[in-house]
């Protein structure tokens, strides 16, 4: 009797694959950056339509492929990096699966351009939703030009279950910004709707962080310590860097960006008590293994790795920094410093660790001879008991949990609306009342502030908008910071704009509209404020893109805005100075009620 069973068709079985390696926009540029890296390209350029959903192109400059493997390497399980399971513990790439161009090819319109050095001709290579459409000779410099459209076009739930351009775009910059951490002697290029955006000629690790965060160098503290089963570079963030969300922490293994809650715990816990509360280090730290005792086989697409010996790893990690921070002696915050002299204590070094650190300090050497520096003195008596008196209940949002993956959400709890206009939820047991509209608006403008990649909607139809003399000459002024905030306006006669776009979010409102409000509102304030005119400007466009007072909102969008808002620089009053939410603790709650 003949079975149930049968295999796969290839291209049904490449669609499964990509739902594993191909999740969003950003998993397609993380897998051609990796090749065009793999490919030991020294530029690499990235260029994307509308977060990606459109168009991903990656140009390197490359070792090319020639005409056999321009077609071979979009066949499944196609890999010019290793060729038995042993090669897995001797790793020098990224890739080793060959699994990403067929699973990317299955999803989306693709075309590749290709040429190695020793060839005279290149390769062009045009494939819809797996099949080879197009294959012929062209003319090509050395390299490999791969561009995806399209995506998902074919998979409609897929595509149905992405999320706005602007989150897919910031989703595709993360990446970028990982590669380009980790690839400080490659030069990157990034182009969003035709526009670039960024331009990192290489250089070294300190040139690459100071230009991708822009932070001043003298905030980076030199990490670098070579042991047998380790060995860790790369550069901590002073206590001024710090963050309010776990965002800024980029830690690498083998040249691998990962999210390793418990690797992150050992150095978040060398900084206890450097930070004030609710505040997370910046950090850009390289860890270096042998590639056999890593195992990257974990999961295609998650920032996994594990280490032969994950304990010892945490344990150095943890010394070498402490150990740095000791050196470069970080001062301890004011409060500290308050709490310190307060408690008194006869322990109380009489010079803090600024006039003597102890260079000297070996984490790996024998610990029972080792006297103490002054730093771990510091340390041990800011962690001592009669100090808790005098610090605040520590935020429990503050220490990533070692051991388990971080839940990605605070506990925001028993949300609801007063008003359509406030906000009220319990957050980590406390409770707090949010103005929406100001929170909205402030966390539009934060992400104004950081403004990468703030996409664009191009309008069916193109708008013209009549302006008065005045308005006019304001709009020639803040003619580039307006298009810098996803406006796509240029001038069109006399005291006339023609609006081609308008920013995402404020897609669905009408144009003129829209910019006549932002530029009255922008006259108006800069006026009265003395703010930078930017900022200015900023404001208004990102009260006008917010919601308003008055809206009834969704559990979900309540709970979407308050994650939002936690996760901003600043969370409590805005730009203006305006309280966009009051928090009640439990004291101040029993103050009621004296
Ligand atoms: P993997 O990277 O796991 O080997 P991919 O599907 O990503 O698998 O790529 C398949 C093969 O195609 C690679 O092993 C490599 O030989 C080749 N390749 C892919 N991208 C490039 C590129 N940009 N330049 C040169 N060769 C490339
Ligand atoms: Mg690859």
């Amino acid at each position: 009797m003949p079975g149930v069973i049968h295999l796969l068709p290839e291209g049904t079985a490449n669609q499964i694959a990509a739902g594993e390696v191909v999740q969003r926009p950003a998993s397609v540029v993380k897998e051609l950056m990796e090749n065009a890296v793999d490919a030991r390209a020294t530029l690499i350029k990235l260029f994307i339509k509308n977060g990606g959903c459109t168009h991903i192109q990656v140009d390197d400059n490359g070792s090319g492929m020639n005409a056999f493997d321009a077609r071979m390497c979009w066949e499944r399980h196609a890999t010019s990096k290793i060729t038995k399971a042993e090669d897995l513990y001797n790793l020098h790439t990224l890739g080793f699966r060959g699994e990403a161009l067929a699973s990317i090819a299955s999803v989306s319109d693709v075309e590749m351009k290709t040429k190695p050095a020793e060839e005279s001709v290149g390769t062009l290579i045009q494939i819809s939703a797996g099949k080879v459409l197009t294959q012929e000779n062209t003319a090509y410099t050395q390299g490999t030009s791969i561009a995806v459209k399209n995506l998902f076009y074919n998979i409609p739930a897929r595509k149905n279950f992405l999320k706005s351009i602007s989150v897919e775009t910031k989703h595709i910059f993360e990446e970028f910004q990982r590669i380009a951490l980790a690839y400080p002697a490659i030069s990157f290029e990034f182009y969003n709707q035709d526009n670039q955006v960024s331009q990192l000629k290489k250089g070294d690790l300190k040139t690459r962080v100071a230009d991708l965060f822009s932070v001043k160098e003298e905030e980076l503290i030199d990490t670098s310590e070579q042991t047998e089963i380790v060995g860790i570079t790369g550069f901590l963030g002073s206590p001024k860097l710090a963050k309010r969300t776990r965002g800024s922490q980029y830690l690498f293994a083998n040249g691998r960006f990962i999210k390793d809650a418990y690797l992150n715990h050992a150095i978040a816990s060398a900084y206890t008590n450097l930070l004030e509360d609710g505040q997370y280090p910046f950090y850009v730290l390289f860890l270096n293994v042998e590639p056999s005792k890593i195992d990257v086989n974990i999961h295609p697409t998650k920032h996994e790795v594990k280490f032969e010996d994950g304990r010892h790893v945490y344990t150095l990690l943890q010394s070498v920094v402490k150990k740095s921070l000791g050196v470069h002696f970080v001062i301890p915050t004011q409060t500290q410093l308050i709490n310190a002299v307060e408690m008194g204590n006869r322990n109380t070094p009489s010079s803090f660790p600024t006039s003597a650190p102890n260079a000297r300090f070996n984490p790996f050497g024998p610990t029972k001879e080792r006297t103490q520096s002054d730093w771990e003195k510091l340390d041990s008596l800011l962690k001592s008991p009669t100090q808790q008196d005098y610090t605040q209940r520590p935020d429990p949002r503050m220490e990533p949990l070692p051991w388990q993956e971080l839940p990605t959400n605070l506990a925001i709890e028993n949300v609801f609306q007063v008003e359509s206009s406030f906000i009220v939820a319990k957050i980590d047991g406390e409770l707090w009342l949010v103005n929406q509209h100001r929170a909205h608006s402030h966390i539009l403008f934060e992400r104004y502030q950081q403004s990468t990649g703030i996409a664009s909607q191009q309008l069916l139809f193109p708008r013209t908008v009549a302006l008065t003399a005045a308005q006019y000459a304001l709009y020639l002024e803040m003619q580039s910071e307006i298009n810098a905030l996803g406006f796509d306006t240029s001038e069109f006669g006399k005291d006339t704009i023609i609006i081609n776009g308008l920013p995402t979010e404020l897609a669905k409102n009408d144009g003129a509209d829209v910019i006549l409000r932002i530029l009255d509102e922008f006259a108006e304030t800069y006026q009265k404020a003395k703010l930078n005119k930017v900022e200015v400007l900023k404001i208004a466009a990102a009260r006008n893109a917010a919601i308003k007072a008055g809206k009834v909102l969704s559990q979900t969008e309540m709970q979407a805005l308050i994650t939002d808002l936690l996760h901003c620089e600043q969370y409590t009053v805005n730009a203006s100075g305006k309280q966009i939410a009051v928090k009640l603790t439990k004291s101040s709650l029993e103050r009621f009620f004296q």
